[in-house]
């Protein structure tokens, strides 16, 4: 049932859990009303991160960290196509019963229609971003009904945190969560504003990514052909972005939330921690080390170390100035600042930890302002160090 108005208000990232029975119990399990990351590492991971060690402070609890791509990459999968393939490997393998995933609605390539995928045709096609928020919980009652007991969830930070609340209510005997970071989403309608703004053909675009070099990548359809058989790629520097007429376009969820990494999935596949071109892993628990051990052995990868590189704390300093006035530069300045942060800028977990750094100040800054009230208990404590590093404006 699509609810008119969510407990958590404008701060509500439709998750997908008030779209079920599982309403009942939405006061101790939304990640925008009742934020409770530490009390829910203890319970997934056995303890909480350590605050001390920068690493766990920036990533979250782990066991293992490590990069990663795919020597045949999937065609139309975000980077390298880990997390679908993992997903096929666990189901064929008969570890789960179905993956939750989300696939495009027919009528639209944005937007997000959660499934139950029982099929390896059924997880390819969830493969890609869709860019918008997604209610990926609202399969958790035919889920339940299926009578299911082991399954694989897909999904982002806060419909992990949710989803882990809930978790011992739904009948299942063996859970896995295989999640990605996520940051900056849009509804529908913000992510038409996004297009229009930044792109030269809103209409083609199948696909973007901000990527490790300071850029905005789009990927366009057949329409729009650069060369035989090769799709157009388009390319934005971060620094030519209209900021002024962006600043309300991320959802007010997504200008509140501190679970970037998500803190409390089994394993974690994001872009952010590896060199371009590359994948970031992180399994945080035995069960994340389980998933891994799949993905060696039947997504065909290969391996490298995690580095890193460079100095972000200038960087961040200043980014925390350019975007509270709402600053764009002319193109031509941006590309060359591209070039030269690209060269000499955060590389590897350094530059994971430029756009974990840039994200907090800004959203601790959005509900410091909008939502005062709920600064203490909503901004987790190691959200509250990261950003303890930085000079923000007084008001
Ligand atoms: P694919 O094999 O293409 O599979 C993608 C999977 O993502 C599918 O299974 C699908 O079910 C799921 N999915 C798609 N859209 C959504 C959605 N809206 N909500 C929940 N699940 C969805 N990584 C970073 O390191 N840094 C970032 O800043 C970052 N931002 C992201 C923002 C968003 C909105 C999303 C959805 C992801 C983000 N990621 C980020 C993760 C990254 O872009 C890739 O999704 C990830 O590395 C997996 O790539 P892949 O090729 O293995 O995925
Ligand atoms: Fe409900 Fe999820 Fe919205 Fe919170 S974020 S109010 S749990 S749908």
């Amino acid at each position: 049932m699509i609810r008119k108005v969510y407990p958590a208000k404008d701060l509500c990232s439709h998750c997908g859990l008030c779209d079920t029975r599982y309403i009942t119990y939405v006061k101790e399990s939304c990640a925008f009303l009742h934020q409770h990351v530490a009390e829910l590492e203890e319970k997934t991971h056995g303890r909480s991160r350590n605050l001390l060690s920068e690493d766990e402070l920036y990533f979250g609890v782990f066991k293992k960290m490590l990069v990663a791509r795919k020597r045949q990459p999937i065609a139309g999968a975000q980077w390298t196509g880990i997390v679908s393939s993992l997903a096929i490997a666990m189901l064929e393998s008969g570890l789960v019963e179905g993956v939750v995933c989300v696939q495009s609605s027919k009528r639209d390539r944005f937007s997000p229609q959660p499934v139950i995928a029982k099929t390896r045709e059924e997880v390819l096609s969830a493969r890609v971003n869709k860019p918008t928020l997604s209610p990926n919980l609202s399969v958790l009652d035919a889920v339940e009904r299926s009578g299911m007991k082991k399954l694989l969830f897909i999904g982002v930070g806060c419909q992990v945190e949710a989803l882990r609340s809930v978790q011992d209510r739904i009948g299942l005997e063996k859970l896995y969560v295989l999640g990605t970071p996520c940051v900056d989403n849009v509804t529908r309608a913000g992510l038409q504003k996004f297009l229009e703004t930044t792109s030269s053909s809103p209409e083609t675009v199948v696909y973007y990514e901000f990527m490790q070099d300071f850029r905005v990548h789009f990927k366009h359809d057949d329409s729009v052909i650069n060369g035989p058989g090769r799709k157009w790629e388009e390319i934005v520097p971060f620094f030519a972005l209209d900021t002024k007429e962006l600043k309300d376009v991320f959802a007010p969820s997504c200008l509140s939330c501190f679970d970037y990494v998500n803190s409390l999935a089994d394993i974690v596949v994001g872009y952010m921690g590896a060199p371009f071109g590359w994948q970031w892993l992180v399994a945080r628990n035995d069960a994340g080390l389980e998933m891994l051990e799949i993905a060696r052995k039947f997504c065909d990868l290969e391996e490298t170390p995690v580095a890193s590189r460079g100095d972000r704390r200038n960087a961040v300093q200043q980014s925390i100035t350019a975007y509270d006035r709402a600053l764009t530069l002319p193109r031509w300045i941006a590309e060359f600042l591209a070039v030269i942060i690209d060269r000499i800028g955060p590389k590897g977990l350094e530059y994971a930890r430029f756009s974990i750094d840039s994200h907090f100040t800004r959203n601790y800054l959005y509900v410091r302002r909008r939502h005062p009230e709920k600064l203490e208990t909503h901004v987790p404590e190691y959200a509250k160090r990261i950003v303890a590093q930085y000079r923000l404006p007084e008001n």
